[in-house]
């Protein structure tokens, strides 16, 4: 057995005949270009492309497959260059009842083995949704109903960013995931944290102590891949293997989770909608301290107090590591060029971050430089808060 990195979560920005996919994402994600990305510079070896239902994708997988660099694993994936293999994924987003009886709704991540199964879920799909050539568009389905469909063309499903507030289970839906998968929770086996939320958050909850953690980076651009990730412990790179990692089965078995410091999220604090600040009360509030306003977009740290339900957070046994990682484009003072010098020389940011000494960092890029990369290296930043859809800062 050999330890490997993965992300599970990159989008597609545009197909490769220009059509969107994920209007928001960058123009330069496409499927060749992240595998590229990922053998070359990013230096993970399991890469989840989640738009590839989109039948705009799937024509680009195809021609992916003829040019000689990728073929089918016999275990399921994409092999590329014999270094990265690619699950073929797809994002759905369910239709809940949200709390209150508004309307709620959750990201899902779906995997699936082969070209052939994600076609047949693209299919089905179609009927639920109203373009399926479009990234993560709402399905008329519950995940009760999705999950169902999932297996049925061989895939797993793990609900995705499941505390952030507008797309998610526990965000805008349910304060119990077991509500909405009822007996087939068990089905579910993994969860994805999202980034404004760590293991020791997630932990206040009981019903995910049997359930394993990924961090994924949800990645709009090829230089954000691999912001989150997960090192795991498996025998070869494939699907199969990826799903015994999540399932915790045969030794395989994520081994640490990488991901930001949650106060760097998007989403961590309480944000007002009004005065535009945001809300680092110590306990969670729903009118704005500083204006009256009730127009607040919820944190996920306040989320998760309001519904955790332990009264200590404590990690069951083996639940591995959570890793603070400050990517470097988050680093003040680390701009494009130092980052392009940086991987010129070292080849991969995973080496820049976790692997080099800073003595070889500081005889590329001064001392300034490499002082700031080793404090965001062992967590000795300060951090303010992100909220409403705005990042956190290193001061
Ligand atoms: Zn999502
Ligand atoms: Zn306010």
């Amino acid at each position: 057995m050999y330890e490997i990195f993965a992300d599970l979560h990159v989008h597609i920005g545009r197909a490769e005949n220009g059509k969107p996919i994920k209007i928001t994402a960058a123009k330069t994600l496409n499927f060749a270009n992240i595998a590229k990305e990922c053998a070359e510079r990013k230096g993970i070896q399991v890469v989840g492309i989640i738009d590839c239902a989109s039948p705009y994708v799937i024509e680009d997988i195809e021609k992916f497959l003829q040019n000689g660099d990728a073929y089918e694993l016999k275990d399921g994936g994409i092999i590329y260059k014999d270094k990265v293999c690619i699950l073929l994924g797809s994002e759905v987003e369910t239709s809940e009842e949200g709390r209150n009886g508004k309307k709620g709704s959750a990201h899902n991540i779906c995997f699936f083995p082969y070209l052939k199964n994600i076609k047949e879920f693209s299919k089905e799909m179609s009927k639920h949704i109203k373009n399926i050539t479009l990234s993560t568009q709402r399905s008329d389905l519950s995940g009760y109903d999705l999950i169902d469909i999932v297996e049925k063309y061989d895939g797993i499903l793990i609900p995705a960013h499941i505390f952030t507030p507008f797309k998610s289970y526990y965000g805008n839906c349910t304060d119990r995931i077991e509500n909405i998968f009822k007996e087939k929770f068990d089905k579910i086996f993994a969860v994805e944290l999202g980034l404004s939320s760590d293991t020791f958050l997630a932990d206040a909850i009981k019903e995910l102590e049997n359930k394993t953690f990924v961090t994924n980076s949800d990645a709009h651009s090829l230089p954000k891949i691999a912001r989150e990730y997960n090192k795991m412990l498996v025998e070869d790179i494939s699907f199969k293997e990826i799903v015994k990692a999540l399932k915790n089965e045969d030794g395989r078995k994520i081994i640490a989770n990488y991901g930001l410091d949650p106060k760097l999220g998007k989403y961590h604090r309480t944000y007002c909608d009004n005065c535009n600040n945001t809300i680092e009360t110590k306990e969670p509030v729903s009118i704005c301290p500083l204006c009256g306003s009730s127009n607040v977009t919820f944190g996920v740290f306040d989320r998760i107090e309001l519904i955790k339900d332990k009264a200590d957070t404590i990690s069951p046994e083996n639940r591995p590591p959570y890793i603070y990682q400050v990517p470097l484009g988050f680093i003040p003072g680390v701009g494009g060029k130092t980052i392009e010098k940086l991987l010129n020389n070292f080849e991969t940011e995973m080496n820049i971050l976790h692997k080099l000494s800073k003595d070889d960092i500081e005889a590329l890029v001064g001392e300034k430089i490499a002082n700031a990369i080793e404090s965001a290296r062992t967590g000795n930043c300060k951090v303010h808060s992100g909220g409403g859809g705005n990042y956190g800062k290193i001061e």
